[in-house]
């Protein structure tokens, strides 16, 4: 699993790739299944060169009715076909729209007396909900690109679900999303949610900026030879985040080489400037704007 929620904490909802920078903030934290009715206890792990996963304990299963199992199968099923958009339960894992809040530790002495209202409140706090919530539409707000990037994934065939990003062109997944193409160095001077697969080459990393390398550029008989590069500017990041953001790319790239010869591929997505005097570079500097999958890009025409 790649998220959970921490249940020390008021369920916080944690991110397994944040898990280097999250364990190392606490004293204290108990990982559970978010799903309300399973809520069974998870173990975290975070290897030396692979992306940090949740899994289950021995002996502590999922229940046999847990949402998150359901999502799972829910999953496979959007990647097959387009699932019902009159049902809502289908979506509630597609985020509706992203909210950047200025970052603060969320404190609510309400919620610290618990109680499940108060719970709910702590994990709305996180994800960076706001009363959106109630607008009559039940699809979630979020804080990342990640949860987004991940719900483009798996449900290809219904790209057309609302989207709303502050400063993106576009309304829908479908029209909010752009894919730096494999051949050619393009100008992009619509703001998009940029994606290309990561190129094999090694990370160019200093105290202000990690610097990516993607599969997509000038090429000469197939072999890129003048590729697209994304720029981080870490300089004013926590030596953790920058870790973090570190250890998803190596460990994604290593999960890439292992699937090699299979459709899965090592997929970055950001919201970044293209550079106006260099088209080679795009930059960014808020670790909420960048993640990365390792999965298959399933093409569906609209
Ligand atoms: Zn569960």
């Amino acid at each position: 699993m790649d998220w959970a929620f921490d249940e020390a904490n008021r369920d916080a909802e944690v991110e397994a790739v944040d898990l280097p920078e999250y364990v190392g903030l606490r004293t204290a934290f108990k990982f559970v299944c978010p799903a309300e009715i399973c809520r069974c206890l998870l173990n975290h792990a975070i290897p030396e060169k692979r992306v940090p996963y949740f899994r289950t304990w021995p002996g502590h299963n999922h229940h046999p009715d847990c949402d998150i199992d359901g999502a799972q199968k829910l999953v496979s099923k959007a990647r097959r076909e387009r699932l019902d958009t009159r049902d809502e339960k289908n979506f509630a894992a597609c985020p509706a729209r992203l909210v950047l809040k200025v970052h603060r530790e969320v404190v609510d002495s309400e919620a610290a007396v618990s109680g499940s209202a108060g719970r709910t409140k702590a994990a709305r706090d996180h994800q960076g909900d706001g009363e959106s919530q109630s607008s009559g539409n039940s699809r979630r707000t979020v804080g990342t690109i990640r949860h987004i990037c991940r719900a483009f994934l798996n449900y290809p065939h219904n790209r057309d679900q609302s989207l709303s990003i502050p400063g993106i062109d576009g309304h829908s997944y479908l029209s909010a999303f752009k894919k730096i193409p494999w051949e050619g160095l393009g100008q992009y001077p619509s703001r998009k949610i940029f994606y290309a697969p990561l190129h094999w080459s090694k990370f160019k990393v200093d105290e202000n900026s990690i610097e990516i390398s993607l599969d997509a550029g000038l090429r000469e008989n197939k072999k890129l030879i003048d590729g697209h590069k994304v720029i981080v500017d870490w300089s004013d990041w926590s030596k953790a985040k920058r870790t973090v953001l570190q250890k998803e790319l190596e460990g994604r790239l290593e999960e890439a080489k292992e699937a090699a010869g299979t459709k899965k591929k090592a997929w970055l997505f950001f919201i970044g400037e293209q550079d106006s005097a260099d088209r080679r570079y795009f930059r960014v500097d808020d670790s909420r704007l960048i993640c990365c999958f390792v999965d298959e890009l399933i093409w569906v025409s609209y």
